[in-house]
């Protein structure tokens, strides 16, 4: 199921119980039943760029802007590593030259005191800054490219370009970076032909981790009055991506409960292996509105709760949560793998 007639006829024609089934086959030949967590620290929603379709962007005036201190975030990560966390993804808005130095502190800090892997989410950055980011201990990045698209992302990611956004992904990369990429699905403007090509380019980067998940709409956006794709689509390209994918890191993401009251269930029976926990401190993430969420963020403040819940969901898709560090299975990193 590779070429672009084959992969059509797939997401127009193949039953979605079969192709999750297939998609679910696939993960169990390399995964077994096992699901990676990943704790998500959403550090700060400053954001200097104006993506179209995101309510953090610089223009909407309703987001309260936070940024959390460096102990706060130092503390959250200590939480997490209690309860056996082992990579942390901290994700921010794209700020200015000064705050990422001052993150690279805060990496430097969390590699010396806990052995854990820090995926970092932070956007458009300079070569310099990537470069300076991983040799403070950063070990994975993600970045979407969103859409493949050219005029679409030029639409509604103004003053961007696609072709700058995947150079970056091939630097990360060099930079010896585990890296993270994928799209969102039924963006306004995309179609049929735009889920192939993203398919198709997801498989082309050769990622050690994809992230997909549906547009949700937010009210303060330009695209408030967008529509999200129905879910049969959403686990379909999901499953798609499992396949094309056999080895990629692929997590169910919360976006995935937007659409469906049992949507991260069904995305781990799609294919998915990882699963990610929202760990901001609820004060702080309920600012974070880059769509408007339904999830359980506001509904479990305890983290240890939190992770009860998980562990039931986890349970309740036929697999196990697994607290392992999860290194990308294309690094050959011997530091990563225990
Ligand atoms: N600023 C960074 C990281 C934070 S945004 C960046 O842009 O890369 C993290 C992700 O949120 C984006 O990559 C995008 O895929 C997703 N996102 C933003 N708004 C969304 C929406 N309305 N629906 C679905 N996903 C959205
Ligand atoms: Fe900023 Fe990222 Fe949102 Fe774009 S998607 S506005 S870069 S936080």
């Amino acid at each position: 199921m590779f070429s672009k007639s084959e992969i059509r006829d797939a997401l127009i024609n193949y039953p979605l119980k079969e192709i999750m089934e297939k998609a679910t086959c696939e993960k169990r030949k390399i995964f077994g039943n096992r699901i990676l967590i990943r704790g998500i620290v959403e550090f700060s929603n400053h954001c200097s760029k104006n993506c179209l379709y995101c309510g953090i962007r610089a223009a909407n005036i309703n987001v309260k802007r936070y940024e959390m201190k460096e102990e706060e975030i130092f503390e959250v990560v200590k939480k997490a590593c209690e309860l056996k966390i082992k990579t942390v993804v901290l994700q921010s808005g794209e700020l200015k030259r000064k705050k990422i130095l001052k993150l690279g502190k805060i990496v430097e800090k969390i590699k010396g005191s806990f052995s854990l892997a820090i995926t970092l989410s932070l956007g458009d950055l300079t070569k310099d800054e990537y470069k300076y980011l991983k040799e403070c201990g950063a070990d994975r990045y993600l970045l979407k490219f969103e859409t493949s698209d050219e005029k679409l992302f030029e639409k509604l990611r103004p003053n961007t370009s696609l072709k700058e956004r995947i150079k970056n992904i091939y630097t990360l990369k060099e930079l010896g970076y585990e890296v993270g990429s994928g799209n969102i699905i039924g963006l306004p403007g995309s179609n049929l032909d735009t889920l192939i090509n993203d398919l198709l380019l997801i498989k082309e980067l050769e990622l050690d981790m994809i992230g997909v998940g549906p547009f949700i709409p937010q009210r303060d956006t330009p695209l408030k009055d967008g529509k999200s794709p129905n879910i049969d689509i959403t686990l379909k390209f999901l499953s798609l991506v499992r396949l094309l994918n056999p080895i990629s890191h692929i997590p169910a993401t919360t976006s995935f409960d937007a659409l469906h009251p049992e949507g991260r269930i069904l995305g781990l029976k799609s294919g998915a292996n990882v699963v990610m926990m929202d760990i901001t401190p609820p004060k702080y993430s309920k600012n974070y509105k880059i769509y408007n969420k339904k999830t359980e963020i506001s509904y479990y403040k305890d983290l240890a709760e939190k992770m009860r819940k998980m562990t039931e969901m986890v349970e309740k898709s036929g697999n196990k949560l697994f607290f392992d560090i999860g290194a990308s299975l294309k690094a050959q990193n011997p530091r990563l793998i225990f």
